[in-house]
């Protein structure tokens, strides 16, 4: 028997109903190109009044709950000691098990701290797959990053449940290399970023934790995406079924030392992060710095209603309903897109579907950035907006300084948490599948202006041939292709 002729399909709905919106801005094809050449080609220079579908990032972006707005209103504003702080503190031991709460503006005002904290001159931090702020920060404080994910992370085609384990084998070999005393802490990442949102496994986490305890080297997690990666154990790892998101959050942070939070992203806040730890004099010395950089040590740069706000997120964040819908939402983006023979990383992660710009545009070599290239014709088809995740994003070599290009050559499609409906999907699905047909349209882009670090945010661009990014469409004679073949352009 053929269950799926049997059994009818059920629809699937958002877990929420809207109280409030927010209207979004349409615009003509010919805005867009203008819009896009004023931002040099660089999705992250548009204005955000000039994008219909935002999916440049889901820090941040996330619709607050009712609750959460309600908490708003209950911000104790206090210089020092406010109740929301206690409150936070108190949330982040039940949800995270981490004795210490430091709270920071965002996720990189805590790598910071750490990193200056931990790192010494010459230092080598083994991790799954870099993540931009965070290596940046290990480097200034004198370290090197060394990436130890498994081989299947850089393959996009390849469908291993679990792309962001570590290789042990790998990392056994940097701690012989380089000697356990010059690798002040692994840094963990649960889910992996910037290998497509993909998750870690509970017995990989384990045997990762062990083998850095038998080596006296400290682990710090970035918690970051942890709840999703929780969800996707749930959901893939044997023996975990039965068991709820909390607890399986509360289990991951149990193999490590602390963390560092960027509250952007699973907390379901706009501003906020922090960093846990268990050591006592470690949090002193954290306390000290954040005093020094963030704000007193018990608001860290956030106001008294952020804190409230963030402590309800973190709870709402570990309801099952809620991260399935969310890492389903993504899923649904990605089958649409898989089903039409669009190439994206496989199978899909937590925050976001991943094109592989690579096969996407084989015709644009990496030295001419088809991530960046892909995102910027995106924009000009239907106003979607996504980022590149590729060489630009890769930076330069810090010995060398030539560019680096990675294996990984995306664009992401980031969904912010609550935010857009199934339609919304559809609408975005439909514009990648229509550009997938039209590719060969599609240029590659060189530099006009590269700034020294962190690039991929402010770099300028032009295309390597002409003005345009998407070459208009011949066959369509309406509209603004007519005027443009009518002046023979
Ligand atoms: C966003 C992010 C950070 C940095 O956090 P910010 O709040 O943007 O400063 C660190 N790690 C990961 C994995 C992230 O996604």
């Amino acid at each position: 028997m053929n269950s799926n002729t049997t059994i009818p399909r059920r629809s699937w709905a958002e877990p929420y109903k809207i109280k409030m919106v927010e209207p979004l801005k349409m615009t003509t094809r010919a805005q867009r190109e203008r819009a896009i050449a004023e931002a040099g080609f660089n999705t992250f220079l548009l204005r955000s009044e000039d994008v219909y579908i935002d999916l440049l990032t889901d820090s941040g972006t996330s619709a607050m709950s009712d609750l959460q707005w309600a908490g708003m209103m209950r911000g104790d504003e206090a210089y020092a000691g406010s109740r929301n702080f206690y409150r936070l503190e108190e949330t982040i031991r039940r949800y995270y098990g981490f004795k210490h709460t430091i709270p920071t503006h965002q996720g990189r005002g805590a790598e910071h701290i750490l990193s200056q904290l931990t790192i010494r001159p010459g230092d080598v931090v083994p991790g799954n797959m870099y993540f931009t702020t965070t290596r940046l920060h290990q480097e200034m404080a004198g370290g090197a990053f060394v990436d130890v994910i498994i081989d299947e992370a850089h393959d996009p085609a390849c469908k291993h449940p679990f792309k962001g384990n570590v290789d042990l084998a790998k990392l056994k070999r940097v701690i012989d290399e380089v000697g356990a005393e010059r690798i002040p802490y692994f840094c963990l990442h649960a889910t992996v970023n910037m290998g497509g949102g993909q998750p870690i496994s509970m017995g990989n986490i384990r045997e990762t934790s062990q083998l850095c305890r038998n080596h006296g080297i400290k682990i710090f997690l970035d918690a970051t995406r942890a709840v999703e990666n929780a969800y996707f154990i749930k959901t893939r790892e044997e023996g975990f079924a039965d068991r709820t998101i909390a607890d399986i959050l509360l289990e991951t942070c149990s193999h490590t030392d602390g963390c560092t939070m960027s509250g952007k992203k699973d907390c379901l806040v706009n501003i906020g992060g922090f960093l846990a730890v268990n050591d006592d004099e470690l949090a002193d010395r954290a306390r000290n710095m954040v005093v020094a950089f963030e704000g007193l040590h018990t608001y860290g740069g956030m106001a008294g209603r952020d804190m409230e706000a963030m402590a309800l997120g973190i709870e709402e964040s570990v309801e099952y309903d809620h991260v399935r819908a969310r890492v389903g939402q993504v899923e649904y983006l990605g089958n649409l897109l898989h089903r039409h023979g669009v190439p994206i990383m496989r199978p899909t992660g937590g925050h976001g579907v991943f094109l592989d710009a690579r096969a996407f545009l084989p015709h644009v070599p990496q030295s001419q950035f088809p991530s960046q290239s892909l995102a910027a014709a995106l924009y000009v088809d239907s106003g979607v907006r996504a980022m590149e995740r590729g060489a630009v994003s890769a930076g330069r070599d810090t010995q060398t300084n030539e560019n680096r290009f990675p294996q990984l050559e995306l664009v992401r499609l980031t969904l912010p948490r609550r935010v857009y409906t199934q339609a919304h999907m559809d609408v975005t699905a439909e514009s990648i599948i229509d550009l997938f047909k039209k590719r060969d349209r599609i240029c590659g882009l060189e530099f006009t202006y590269e700034p020294e670090t962190l690039r991929f945010f402010r770099a300028r661009f032009q295309p390597v041939t002409g003005n345009k990014i998407l070459q208009d469409d011949y066959g369509n004679l309406h509209g603004e292709n007519a005027a443009y073949i009518q002046s023979g352009a």
